[in-house]
């Protein structure tokens, strides 16, 4: 039968998803709602109508419709990219002898490189729908920048974007892809906005982190008329946007009747791996299948693995909502390492309460190590993978050879985030043998922890 399962499965336009799955409507134990800072009650839509789209609110607080219709536009764009592509890691499994069957999805199709386009062009859709003129936001690595870029060009919407400064200056081929979409793009923490002159006055000369670049869009947004703030990770409706990405895959696992025994993602926000777990999380939840899910984190960062399930900002300048999450704390400024997007200080509230519930599990693997993993399947699957995307390939290549030891013979699957053709540094620096290993110890993450809000 294996032999039978091309390299690659595509579905046909008609069989791309025509509604997103909320994963919470069939979750027991719901995630814990935003809190307003003020005042300690959970955000009510209108004041979150102040920060976000209306539509976007209303998918953010829905808990209870397991299926939300895709509007029509948002299809015509997606059938630009999708579906994309599931492989069968043919070529990997030999290298690695292995009797296990890999697969993986991969969303590195199009120009900005990664998944985000999938949520960008959802967000920027709402905001056009409701007649604004435009979206601010932040971006660490930059993909999330390029992808909102994208998105806003082709609705024709004004889009300002706070960058990271330490990856605003050693990416700037990423600047340029965002600027040629037509978006604004301003280094942070930067003296345009009020929290960047408060953040830079407390710590001169820093690189900036993607909780201060949050704080900076978010003061944009509210300062002018007919703009809204908008986030590439992290919320849960973009982990519902997102899911087009387990179902498609659902759908061509069916189609060919695989059942994956191992579901493998890398976690920053948590938003690619809630999107390719959602279905399938759901079928678990519905007792009518049994899969293994495994988060992957850096051992740099590792909010699962070491921070505390707790309400937290979500920003540094703390002008967001509380959300209850797997956290470091809002001031945990996580070594240079060169898997950007895996940067955040905390977790999906939805990834957060499934992992509390001991629904999924979750890794932390070093960053050299992620690098020998990504270079093992350049060589034999050909895609140049992005470094964040590179830590679900090194678990997936772990449980491989687990396979290889024992004979299991399991199907494993995993997400293929993007393409790392702007983190030729991060290779560089593998390559040359100067790559380290930072691990934060348990006095800097407790220090860090310790200034969580008191709920
Ligand atoms: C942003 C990004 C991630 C991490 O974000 P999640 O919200 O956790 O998915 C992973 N891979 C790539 C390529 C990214 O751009």
């Amino acid at each position: 039968m294996s032999d039978k399962i091309p390299y690659k499965i595509y579905l046909s336009e008609n069989e791309l998803p025509t509604s997103w799955y909320n994963v919470r409507a069939d979750m027991k134990n719901k995630p814990a709602p935003l809190l307003n800072p003020g005042t300690g009650k959970p955000c009510t839509a209108e004041e979150l109508s102040h920060v976000f789209c209306d539509e976007l609110v209303k998918q953010e607080l829905n808990d209870t419709d397991a299926y939300i219709p895709i509007p029509k536009e948002i299809r015509e764009f997606y059938k630009m990219y999708r579906p994309a592509p599931l492989v069968r890691a043919y070529c990997l499994e030999k290298k690695l002898g292995t009797p296990a069957k890999i697969y993986y999805k991969f969303e590195g199709n199009n120009t900005s490189g990664s998944h985000k386009l999938n949520s960008a062009i959802a967000q920027a859709y709402y905001a056009k729908a409701q007649g604004l003129k435009g979206v601010t936001t932040e971006t660490g690595a930059g993909q999330w920048g390029t992808a909102l870029s994208m998105a806003c060009s082709y609705f024709d919407l004004d889009c300002q974007v706070y960058m990271v400064k330490v990856s605003y200056e050693q990416k700037p081929f990423r600047r340029e892809v965002i600027r040629t979409y037509g978006a604004k793009i301003t280094p942070s923490p930067s003296d345009t906005t009020e929290v960047g002159r408060k953040i830079l006055a407390e710590f001169p000369g820093t690189g900036g982190s993607l909780g201060c670049a949050i704080s900076e869009a978010v003061e944009a947004a509210t300062k002018q008329e007919g703009y809204r703030y908008v986030l590439g990770s992290v919320l849960n409706q973009v982990l519902l946007h997102q899911t087009v990405i387990g179902l498609e895959t659902m759908t061509a696992m069916d189609k060919y009747g695989i059942k994956p025994d191992v579901i493998i993602g890398c976690a920053g926000g948590g938003s690619n791996l809630g999107g390719l777990i959602s279905p399938f999380m759901g079928r678990k939840l519905r007792g009518e299948a049994d899969y293994e899910f495994i988060a992957v984190e850096p051992a740099s960062c590792p909010s699962l693995t070491r921070g505390s399930y707790v309400y937290d900002f979500c920003d540094t300048g703390h002008v967001c909502p509380l959300a209850k999450m797997y956290t470091l704390g809002s001031e945990f400024m996580p070594s240079p390492n060169h898997a950007g997007g895996l940067r955040y200080h905390g977790m999906s509230s939805i990834l957060s309460q499934l992992y509390d519930d001991k629904l999924i599990e979750a890794r932390s693997v070093e960053q050299t190590s992620v690098f020998a993993a990504a270079q093992e399947f350049a060589r034999v699957e050909g895609i140049l993978p992005a470094p964040e995307s590179s830590h679900a390939i090194r678990v997936a290549i772990d449980e491989a050879l687990k396979c290889k030891e024992t004979g299991e013979e399991k199907t494993i699957l995993f997400g293929l985030t993007g393409t790392g053709y702007f983190d030729m540094y991060a290779y560089k620096a593998f390559n040359d043998g100067t790559m380290s290993d930072y691990i934060p110890t348990d006095a800097e993450i407790a220090a860090s922890l310790a200034k969580t809000p008191k709920i």
